[in-house]
């Protein structure tokens, strides 16, 4: 058989399936001190379940799924293509007259002649919408309605089955810092990471919070130690770009994903990058 090392790292690295920038990325892997994941769509699945649907006030259950599905219509969120996926017929988007989408908070839309807002509770604070004693327990997306709550839909995510699996062999073959960021609320960030076996989690986190707290971790290493980053670019295209090594997983789609990272998975395994590192040390072995 013709050895690795005539293809070189990155030749080996594609025939995988990932995909290096650049030798110096295979460097920077063999030096890995810490992995940070992002959440939903990285360790979980991403493709949230609507298990409840809480309409408040005058509206229907039918009418605010509606509402929710037309104003997240132009999102490439998990959140939104499930809402949509949810709603299941057709939707008249011409009825979408202005739509704005916040990163980490949520969508302002107005469908015709109603202003809605569709997010989580940080945007609906922002939207001064009185939300007391609504849950906060699960993933919430809460739905207002010219400036009135009208509603929540309750989802859930699944974390991955090869998740357990990545956090166990990065652990087995020596990383011991491995951290997850999420900008969803603390009760289900914790549940997750406490699942997988992380200990590391910060949560609640918006898109430019995600860069200053990698940036804090990256502070503290020495410049041998390279920390990385494994997020499905949706809302961290910025973290992948600021880690040592942005890995992004290409199993959801995101061109901005493949645009900002250094290496790119194509594939939606997490457990790919214990690959990525081997491959990287193998290399390592041969080259010098
Ligand atoms: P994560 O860090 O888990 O990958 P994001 O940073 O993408 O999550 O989003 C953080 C939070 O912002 C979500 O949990 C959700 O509450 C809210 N959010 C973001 N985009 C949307 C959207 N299109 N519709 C509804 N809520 C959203
Ligand atoms: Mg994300």
């Amino acid at each position: 058989s013709i050895p690795l090392s005539f293809f070189g790292g990155i030749g080996g690295a594609s025939r995988n399936g990932i995909l290096v920038k650049g030798s110096n990325y295979l460097e920077a892997l063999n030096n890995v001190d810490t992995v940070v994941f992002d959440k939903t769509g990285t360790l979980t699945k991403g493709t949230f379940n609507v298990t409840e649907i809480n309409a408040e006030g005058k509206i229907s259950k039918e009418e605010l799924l509606e509402l929710a599905a037309l104003s997240e219509s132009y999102s490439n969120h998990p959140i939104a293509l499930s809402i949509i996926r949810a709603y299941g017929k057709e939707l008249n988007k011409d009825a979408i007259k202005d739509y704005n989408e916040i990163s980490g908070y949520g969508i302002n839309a107005v469908i015709e002649n109603k202003k809605v807002s569709v997010g989580n509770i940080r945007l609906m604070k922002k939207e001064n919408i009185d939300v007391a004693d609504r849950p906060v327990i699960g993933s919430v997306v809460y739905i207002s309605v010219d400036g009135e709550y009208a509603g929540h839909i309750v989802i859930s995510d699944e974390i991955k089955d090869d998740a357990k699996n990545a956090v166990t062999s990065l652990k087995e073959i020596g990383i011991k810092n491995i951290t997850m960021l999420t900008g969803d609320n603390d009760s289900v960030g914790k549940a997750i990471a406490n699942k997988l076996g992380i200990e590391k989690v910060y949560t609640e986190l918006l898109p430019d919070q995600k860069v200053e707290k990698l940036e804090k971790i990256i502070e503290h290493k020495t410049t041998k130690d390279k920390v990385v980053f494994v997020g499905d670019g949706i809302n961290d295209a910025p973290v992948l770009a600021r880690a040592d090594v942005g890995v992004a997983m290409v199993g959801l789609g995101s061109d901005a994903a493949i645009e900002a990272a250094d290496v790119v998975l194509m594939t939606d395994e997490p457990s790919k990058i214990i690959t990525a590192i081997k491959i990287a040390k193998r290399t390592r072995n041969i080259v010098w």
